[in-house]
């Protein structure tokens, strides 16, 4: 650490290298991330993110700072970045080897359903308590 890690979705036709911040791996239980990937969304943040075919990313503004990426052939969920760019995270299954990355944080806690539930003593933070780290 810090090294760039190479990545593609699941089609291949999009690939990526980025330098992970940390080996930290957030999980986030709001109800966006959980539409967005159909499931529970992980993201690695990373200080420098390089893609390549970056014309077969589709992007979709899901709120008034952040954007959602993924390739418009698999539809493979990659990245979550700020419109500016200022803070961009990879969903580290798309890394080739995404074995590097420990669960450190789950964040919206407070709108995780009741019907799943990770093990481990990761730390929790609410949705407010989230965001006002980045006020
Ligand atoms: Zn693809
Ligand atoms: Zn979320």
């Amino acid at each position: 650490m810090p090294t760039t890690i190479p990545g593609q979705c699941l089609c291949g036709r999009i690939t990526f290298s980025a330098e992970p911040a940390s080996h930290k791996m957030d999980a986030c239980h709001c109800l966006q991330c959980r539409k967005w990937s159909g499931g529970v969304l992980f993201a690695v943040v990373c200080s420098s993110l390089q893609i390549n075919n970056e014309s077969e990313l589709t992007a979709y503004q899901s709120s008034d700072w952040g954007e959602r990426l993924f390739c418009r052939h698999c539809g493979s969920n990659l990245f979550w970045r700020m419109l500016d760019h200022s803070i961009v995270a990879v969903m580290p299954q798309a890394f080739d080897d995404p074995s590097q990355f420990k669960l450190a944080a789950e964040v919206f806690i407070d709108e995780k359903p009741g019907n799943y539930s990770f093990a481990g003593n990761s730390k929790k933070l609410t949705g407010e308590e989230f965001m006002g780290l980045y006020d």
